[in-house]
């Protein structure tokens, strides 16, 4: 902590992964030899840069570009950018150290990385996004490249900004390259790489289900999502396929309660309204006579009006599952709690969980759909080739099932069979830190 001042949710990261590998790191000495701990929470690289860009109406303004290229033991760096002004060193280096463990689960040779700005797209014009990517690759470009470091997006960061990423970075290094992922359609994207970390997270919560209640489905079960994002919308989608009722949406300014669950009109008003305008969920309920809480969680408002929550989706931000959130969801039935977002539970919480037998899927693992098929559409455009939505989703699943057969695998070696913390983490750490040991001293 006094190497790094001021980074909580970094500390936050480190403790909750570091303890989980206690067991393997007594096992195996040769970790603490190598220094292995000391190595992997420092990044290999740390680059932040000024952006100064211009609005409409001519006014200068100054954000912080970063990118921490965390590990590239096992390949080149990969993970997204975000664009929120809540980002600073520390939310990134969280990520990016998360990110390690989390594309080494995928078993695509990914090394671990994340970036972004503080700055606030929401109420720029499409010309000021525009020109505050343009001026944040200007910079970008020279740390980045198919074999280097492969960016992709996250909260702030959708289909929009990475064509404006894209086009400054073809246009300066006059070639056409895989440089980023989450690509358009027509221009190197992969098929279902938008539906990927809703979907994976959806066949993950399955296996759980499978695995430790015996159900193939979502049948006769409340599904509270928090968040109306990229992730929040396909989760919602492939849960209620799977026959689960999705009870609530969110978004920075409150939740929408749905009782009936979802169907396409509202979907089609949620994604039309978030991923195209860039507006407020609360249009969407307002259109549809829902109920509209402002400033309120998805999990009070689900335990309060559905009476009866089954599964928790968090599909937001970091932190929005807190201790009472936590108490709030137990007390109204909570079974399961599979993370779509990044570290969305406080160590309060996750405690909670394991201390009331609620099956938890951490996010490294539960989560790692959408950075697979960023790591297929590496594939696909490499071999200049595109793959049919059918071949990517089947890949997707087989990835998925084997992410979580990894963490039941190491969770049983330790003991503790039905903790996929412990197994995820493990799972992740042993494959970086024998490359890294194998790679010698750097
Ligand atoms: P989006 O920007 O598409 O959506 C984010 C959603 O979360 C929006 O509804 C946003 O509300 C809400 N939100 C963001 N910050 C806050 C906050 N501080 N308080 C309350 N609500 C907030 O992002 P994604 O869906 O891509 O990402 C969501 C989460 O999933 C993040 O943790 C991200 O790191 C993680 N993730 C994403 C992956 C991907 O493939 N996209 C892959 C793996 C993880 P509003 O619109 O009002 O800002």
């Amino acid at each position: 902590k006094a190497k790094n001042p001021a980074q909580p949710e970094f500390h936050q990261a480190v403790t909750e992964v570091l303890h989980t590998l206690i067991p393997v790191i007594e096992k195996n000495p040769k970790y603490m030899k190598h220094k292995i701990l000391e190595r992997i929470t420092e990044p290999e690289r740390v680059i932040m840069f000024r952006v100064t860009w211009e609005d409409d109406n001519g006014e200068l303004h100054v954000n912080r570009g970063y990118r921490i290229e965390f590990n590239g033991a096992i390949g080149p760096y990969k993970g997204g950018l975000r664009f929120h002004p809540t980002v600073t060193l520390g939310v990134l280096k969280f990520l990016g150290f998360e990110q390690i463990f989390k594309n080494a689960l995928t078993g695509i040779p990914m090394g671990g990385a994340k970036g972004g700005s503080d700055f606030d797209p929401h109420g720029k014009s499409d010309s000021e996004v525009r020109r505050f990517c343009e001026n944040f690759m200007m910079e970008l470009y020279r740390h980045i490249g198919p074999n280097t470091d492969v960016p992709a997006g996250d909260i702030g960061v959708g289909g929009r900004e990475i064509g404006y990423l894209f086009g400054a970075y073809r246009k300066i290094v006059d070639r056409w390259e895989g440089v980023l992922t989450g690509k358009g359609l027509n221009w190197g994207g992969s098929l279902i790489r938008p539906e990927a970390t809703g979907y994976g997270a959806t066949y993950y919560l399955i296996e759980m289900l499978k695995k430790f209640k015996g159900k193939k489905d979502l049948k006769g079960y409340n599904v509270a999502i928090s968040g109306s994002g990229n992730v929040a919308q396909f989760a919602s989608k492939k849960v209620t396929e799977f026959g689960g009722k999705v009870v609530t949406l969110s978004d920075s300014k409150g939740a929408m309660y749905l009782p009936d669950g979802i169907n396409d009109d509202i979907w089609n008003a949620v994604y039309e309204t978030k991923a195209i305008k860039h507006g407020r969920l609360q249009e969407v309920a307002e259109k549809f006579d829902l109920p509209w809480f402002p400033g309120k969680k998805a999990w009070e408002v689900a335990a309060k009006e559905a009476g009866e929550v089954h599964i928790a989706f968090p599909s937001a931000t970091q932190n929005e599952i807190n201790a009472e959130d936590a108490k709030t969801l137990i007390n109204a039935g909570l079974i399961a709690v599979v993370e779509g977002a990044n570290m969305p539970s406080t160590l309060d919480a996750i405690n909670l969980y394991f201390e009331n037998d609620v099956l938890f899927g951490p996010a490294k693992a539960a989560n790692a759909g959408g950075v697979a098929v960023s790591g297929l559409e590496m594939s696909q455009n490499a071999q200049f080739t595109y793959w049919s939505a059918e071949e990517v989703d089947r890949k997707l699943h087989d990835i998925m099932v084997n992410i979580f057969n990894t963490g039941v695998k190491y969770a049983e070696k330790y003991d503790k069979p039905t903790n996929l913390l412990l197994g995820s983490n493990i799972g992740g750490f042993v494959k970086v830190a024998d490359s890294m040991i194998d790679q010698g001293i750097y």
